[in-house]
Parts: structure tokens; C-alpha cells; sequence
């Protein structure tokens, strides 16, 4: 069920509570703005969720709130994460699904990294 991108932030979802470490995730990288683990239902050969530590509920909530910190922090980890790998000379893809009609399912914002084969049109009906 897609969530309402305009609720206010509620830290009972799942990757709050990945964040906090109630529930294990293939963590692959971290630091003092960002948390990088493989999706649990792989749609690639690399399929990995980028998320900020913040408490931000959508790409809408944490572009208006965020810090520049946060936001520079977060976009720097999603690039290192592709380089780290081995996405570049390939190519890769990012997906931020945002509310009802993006069809966001987790109420924390996250970036989908998906690669390691050709991706195929952007979207399919
Ligand atoms: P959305 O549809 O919100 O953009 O994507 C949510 C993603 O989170 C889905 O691709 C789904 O497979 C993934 N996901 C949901 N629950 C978990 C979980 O507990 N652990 C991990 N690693 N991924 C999850």
C-alpha cells in the first residue's frame, strides 16, 4: 500500500527501525549521513536502498528540511555506493519513489541503485 507523502514522519517504519538496528540488513555501506543495504527483493543483479540517518519521510520532505549537510552528505554517499560497486563504467540507475503515485511503500525517504545488467525502458506499463 502506498504511503501519503504529506503524513508528518513516523519512526515505526521499517528502515527506522533498520537505522536503529532492531532488525539486521546486508549493510554494505555507512556513515555519519547515510546507510546503504541490499534490497530484500532484488529487481537487479545489484539492487541496493541508500537512506539518509535523518528522519525524513520522502525525497519531498527531506529536500524542503533537510540540511545542506545532510543533503550534500547523502547525495555523496548514493555516488560512492555506485562507485564502491564497480557501476560507473556500466552504468547504473536511481529511483526515488515518492508517495501515492510513485508507489512509495516505506515511509523513510530511500534511493534505489540498481545495476549490474541493461535496465530496459524507464518505465513499463
Ligand atoms: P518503495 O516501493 O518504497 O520505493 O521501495 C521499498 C523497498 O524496500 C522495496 O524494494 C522492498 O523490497 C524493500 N524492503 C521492504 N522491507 C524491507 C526490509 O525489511 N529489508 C530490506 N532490506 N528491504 C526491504
Amino acid at each position: 500500500m502506498p504511503i501519503d507523502a504529506t503524513l508528518p514522519y513516523d519512526d515505526t517504519n521499517i528502515f527506522a527501525r533498520i537505522l536503529r538496528r532492531e532488525i539486521p540488513a546486508k549493510t554494505v555501506y555507512e556513515d555519519d549521513y547515510a546507510l546503504a543495504f541490499h534490497d530484500i527483493t532484488p529487481r537487479a543483479p545489484v539492487h541496493i536502498l541508500v537512506i539518509p540517518r535523518g528522519p525524513y519521510a520522502s525525497w519531498d520532505d527531506f529536500s524542503a528540511n533537510a540540511s545542506e549537510a545532510e543533503i550534500a552528505g547523502f547525495v555523496r554517499a548514493v555516488g560512492k555506493v555506485a562507485r564502491d560497486n564497480g557501476l560507473v563504467a556500466p552504468g547504473y540507475r536511481l529511483l526515488a519513489n515518492t508517495g501515492g503515485d510513485g508507489g512509495q511503500e516505506v515511509a523513510h525517504l530511500h534511493v534505489h541503485l540498481f545495476g549490474g545488467r541493461r535496465l530496459g525502458p524507464m518505465l513499463v506499463e
